[in-house]
């Protein structure tokens, strides 16, 4: 059982945000920054390429809603998501889950994903490699 899946389950306690049958929304134990967020299916689906498109609905439900929650309750100015499958992503709990960053103008997070640019992909064969 995921350490997530024992929140949902009622042994290990959680900062609940935003729940419905299938999704749950609670605050990160390490938060990067303030209104760090969890969004995850109720359901123990291990990354992306497990989730089924039910679940897929729900989750993209409750994403939307707790980011509303965030924004709102927090005055944010943005908001980051990222979710990381597999442990050469980073995924380090195998339980779906999409963290929720909300930023505040000046705030400093680095997220920038543009920072790091690579240059020697050849876009053309990469093209044709994806789509044969
Ligand atoms: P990732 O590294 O993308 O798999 O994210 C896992 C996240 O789960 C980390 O940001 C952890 O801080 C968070 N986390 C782990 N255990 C708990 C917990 N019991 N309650 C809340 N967040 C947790």
């Amino acid at each position: 059982m995921s350490i997530f899946s024992k929140i949902i389950a009622g042994d290990i306690p959680a900062w609940k945000i935003y729940e419905t049958e299938k999704v749950l929304s609670f605050l990160d134990v390490s938060p990067v920054c303030k209104g760090h967020t969890l969004v995850i299916p109720k359901k123990e689906i291990k990354d992306i390429f497990e989730l089924g498109s039910v679940e897929y609905e729900s989750l993209m439900e409750g994403i939307k809603k707790t980011a509303e929650i965030l924004k709102e309750k927090l005055s944010a100015d943005g908001m980051n998501i990222f979710s990381s499958s597999g442990e050469t992503a980073g995924q380090t709990v195998m339980h779906l889950h999409f963290h929720l960053l909300p930023r505040f103008k000046g705030d400093g997070l680095k997220t920038n994903i543009h920072e790091n640019p690579v240059k020697d992909i050849d876009l053309g064969e990469l093209h044709k490699q994806l789509i044969d």
